[in-house]
């Protein structure tokens, strides 16, 4: 597409998962957006620029800049605020962050939205002092974002990057509203999704180069957010009361209750990091991660991640300090959060289909078809999945995991998603069961990484063939006998029936 003329994503549906062709090289590209976003060229907080692309173009006008917070709820360590605060610099406008609280999002309950909520309450003290103002918005974004930039006569409107469908929409409905422009900064990825890659990777083995050559370039230290104008327009914020909506959401999500071991909020994440950076943890991180009954080897980080109140960025940076001393758990630590993570973003922003059986490779869907008929010796329905009435301790142990404490044990995902294949009646089931309790139970679902985690379980996505056998084909397999050598099973089922029981719940069903 020629310079200059780049059509807004709303405009141009059948180009909006190949946005990244500018981006070939590190040099070609910072020159190219720079020319793209004409301002962003003094780049002196946001570098590289290609962190930066436009979903609208245009010169930015003299309005305040106005941040749409979605996906990086955070106001230290993300690219996207600096962005608005670079642009806004070079006219004087202030900075808003906007917020658009929506009603329902996907499954979500109280677990999900209490979080959430608790995180972003946490948030405005740090705004007030940047003298950034806040806007919480209620309803659809792509009535209540235009809306918004109407009424404070916006310049620019800037947003974190979002792969999924439903944040894609958003983006989408915004800029087909806009008549200013709308700028992604993709600030969950150490290497921007469109500059990792231009198409859908096969896996880790073919991103993973593309990724670590990137990241002398990318994985750079955060500079900290400069001071806002202050903002005098006349559409003032309405007063946000945030323990009645926390209630609220709580309330209307009372299904999945919340979780209290873990701590929502950016201080929180930054303490909970700073407990994983331990010769104790993550220098036993690559030795011990597949072990359930050793949690502590693992991060916990995930639901900080999810949320965005900890960037990842922020994570590898500290944790590469230490790779003198714990060189084996500081590179698996790396490769799960850098190139396994920034996979799951890679297919799920270029694959439509993500959470669909059609997106499975040519290879498996063969595979899966020939065993269509397979007889199941197990079949389920997803009550009885859900309430763990399965004939396996240790499946319900995991599924008591999930639906108690809000998270299962990365190990055991794996099981679980493989043992739903086994035991429904298709593929397609399998897929839609195994998405649903994800989403519903898991303090990190509805995630880029979840959707990659149950379609690799259900149809191979990112693997490659196994020797074929019934119901799975070629789909790689894992069994009892697999978990028995490599933990305690009982003491892993043991620990969490207890948990379960104090929940009124066990492992031999609800
Ligand atoms: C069926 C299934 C469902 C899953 N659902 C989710 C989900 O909803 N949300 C989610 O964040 N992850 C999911 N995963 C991936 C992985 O299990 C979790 O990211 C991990 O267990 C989170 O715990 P942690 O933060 O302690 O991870 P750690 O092992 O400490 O890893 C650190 C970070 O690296 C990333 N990471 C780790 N493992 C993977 C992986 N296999 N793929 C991609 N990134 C990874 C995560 O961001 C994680 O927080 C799923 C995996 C499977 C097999």
């Amino acid at each position: 597409m020629a310079r200059g003329k780049r059509k807004t994503e709303a405009e141009d549906n059948d180009s909006k998962q190949q946005p990244a062709k500018q981006a070939k090289n590190s040099k070609e590209s910072d020159a190219e957006g720079e020319e793209q976003n004409g301002f962003v060229a003094s780049g002196e907080l946001v570098k590289p620029a290609t962190r930066v692309r436009q979903l609208k173009g245009g010169d930015a006008g003299k309005g305040p800049v106005i941040y749409w917070m979605s996906r990086d709820q955070r106001v230290h360590d993300n690219w996207a605020l600096l962005h608005a605060c670079e642009v806004a610099q070079t006219t004087g406008a202030p900075v808003l962050i906007a917020f658009n609280l929506v009603e329902k999002f996907l499954v979500a309950g109280a677990r999900q939205f209490g979080f959430m909520l608790r995180g972003l309450k946490e948030l405005v003290p740090q705004m007030d002092k940047l003298n950034i103002t806040f806007f919480l918005l209620r309803g659809d974004p792509i009535q209540t974002i235009p809306k918004l930039v109407k009424d404070t006569d916006a310049g620019l409107l800037v947003t974190d990057f979002a792969a999924m469908r439903i944040g894609r929409e958003w983006r989408d409905g915004v800029a087909e509203k806009l008549d200013i422009p709308f700028h992604e900064v993709d600030a969950h990825n150490v290497v921007p999704v469109w500059v990792a890659s231009d198409k859908r990777e096969t896996g880790a083995r073919t991103i993973r180069s593309k990724i670590n050559k990137k990241l002398p370039e990318y994985l750079v230290d955060i500079p900290p957010v400069p001071q806002s104008a202050k903002y005098e327009g006349k559409v003032k914020p309405d007063k946000v009361d945030w323990d009645k909506i926390i209630k609220g959401a709580v309330e209307a999500g009372k299904e999945v209750p919340e979780i209290d071991w873990c701590k929502p909020g950016v201080d929180a994440a930054l303490e909970a990091l700073k407990a994983f950076l331990t010769k104790e943890r993550l220098g036993h991180f690559t030795a011990d991660r597949n072990d359930p009954n050793k949690p502590g080897a693992l991060s916990g980080l995930s639901p900080y991640l999810h949320y965005g109140q900890l960037g990842a960025q922020r994570m590898a940076l500290d944790a590469v300090k230490l790779r003198s001393k714990f060189r084996e758990g500081v590179d698996g630590f790396l490769e799960e959060s850098i190139v396994r993570r920034e996979l799951s973003d890679n297919y799920v922003f270029y694959e439509k289909n993500y959470d669909k059986f059609e997106a499975a490779a040519e290879w498996a869907k063969k595979s899966l078809d020939l065993h269509r008929k397979d007889k199941r010796e197990y079949l389920y329905s997803r009550e009885q999945f859900e309430k763990a009435e399965t004939h396996d301790e240790l499946w319900n142990a995991g599924q008591m995991e999930m639906v108690v404490l809000g998270k299962m044990h990365g190990f055991m995902r794996m099981y679980w998603a493989k043992k739903i294949v086994e035991w429904t009646e298709s593929p397609e089931q399998a897929i839609e069961f195994s998405i649903y309790l994800n989403d519903k139970y898991e303090i990190d679902g509805r995630d880029s990484n979840g959707y990659v985690g149950c379609m690799w379980s259900c149809v191979g996505i990112h693997d490659q063939g196994w020797a074929e056998r019934a119901v799975f084909g070629k789909i790689r397999y894992m069994n009892y006998a697999g978990c028995k050598r490599k933990f305690n099973i009982k003491t892993y089922v043991e620990r969490i029936d207890k948990l379960a029981r104090k929940h009124g719940k066990s492992v031999k069903g609800a």
